[in-house]
């Protein structure tokens, strides 16, 4: 008996890996053809800065339209994308696209784009930014490059020498998901972020976890003495956005202000702040 439970258990693991692998497959086939079909687009989500009761950025967040599987998720595809190279193409057209979209929004608003530590790899990084920011005619200091901890851990020096570039050309670097890596606090010293945005594990848990306020206050107080902004991730109550307000948060993120829309709907949330200017509703 006990050697056939060991059987099933052993096919039941087969079938499982199999079908995770088949998965795997038919997403990288897909995502090959993804962007000639024009099958990716961005959405934009709303980062509110605190003083300026307003919103001060736009963080552009990829999305997949497939005609079979309907919209697949960035946590899916992004790590197939990076394993397969294909992310570097990709990336290089959700900056363009970015780029492009923030060139017609009024002159105070930025917008932030995710680069994956894979096209950090690419040597042409610099050039492919600086191009993008030239041929859509965006100001750099209204780009922000939002990167996770787990960059640095690869070779760094070609890593910072590039992050130097970018930030001398005026382009602004946020780290991104702060508090999930290993070693957040090494980075922060490695490297002059302009922004750390704290994870939203830590909003998450505000209520339940008393611990999670004191690390949130810690962060923020960090970013100050450093000279760094911070932006507080998944604000979705009142009662989070007063604490990360309440200890001094620069912007905030999340489904309380709005979740990730289409560039016709930014387009409209904008022109409306700029007419009721300097009041946003959701902040004040
Ligand atoms: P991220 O950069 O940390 O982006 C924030 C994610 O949190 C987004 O998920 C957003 O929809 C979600 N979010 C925002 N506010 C809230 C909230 O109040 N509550 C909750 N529960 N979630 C909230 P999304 O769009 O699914 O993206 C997931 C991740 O995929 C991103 O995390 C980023 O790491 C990656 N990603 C997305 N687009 C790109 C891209 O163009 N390039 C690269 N390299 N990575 C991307
Ligand atoms: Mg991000
Ligand atoms: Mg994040
Ligand atoms: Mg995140």
């Amino acid at each position: 008996k006990a050697k056939n439970e060991g059987r099933s258990t052993y096919h039941f693991f087969e079938s499982g890996m199999d079908a995770a692998i088949q998965k795997r497959r038919t997403i990288e086939a897909g995502l090959r053809l993804a962007l000639a079909k024009g099958e990716l687009r961005l959405v934009f989500q709303p980062l509110v800065g605190l003083k300026e009761n307003r919103i001060t950025c736009l963080e552009a967040l990829l999305r997949w339209d497939t005609a079979d599987r309907g919209t697949i998720s960035p946590t899916e595809f992004i790590p197939i994308a990076e394993e397969t190279g294909l992310i570097v193409q990709i990336g290089e057209w959700v900056l363009r696209e970015a780029c492009r979209t923030a060139a017609s929004w009024p002159s105070g608003v930025r917008v932030a784009v995710n680069l994956s530590p894979v096209q950090f790899k690419n040597k042409r990084l610099f050039e492919t930014v600086e191009a993008a920011l030239r041929d859509t005619g965006l100001p750099p200091t209204r780009l922000e490059l939002e990167i996770t901890e787990s960059l640095l851990l690869s070779d760094n020096e070609p890593t910072l020498k590039t992050l130097h570039k970018l930030r001398a050309l005026g382009v602004r670097i946020s780290m991104d998901d702060f508090g999930t890596g290993y070693s957040s606090l090494s980075y922060l010293r490695s490297f002059p972020f302009d922004k750390i945005k704290i994870d939203r594990s830590f909003m998450r848990d505000l209520k339940s976890k008393g611990d999670s306020l004191a690390i949130i206050k810690a962060v923020i107080g960090l970013g100050q003495s450093l000279g760094m902004s911070t932006t507080a991730e998944g604000i979705e109550t009142e009662e989070q956005l007063a604490a990360v307000r309440d200890q001094g948060c620069n912007e905030v993120q999340g489904f309380l202000f709005s979740p990730p829309i289409g560039a016709q709907a930014v387009a409209d949330m904008l022109a409306e702040e700029m007419a009721n200017r300097p009041k946003l509703r959701r902040v004040s």
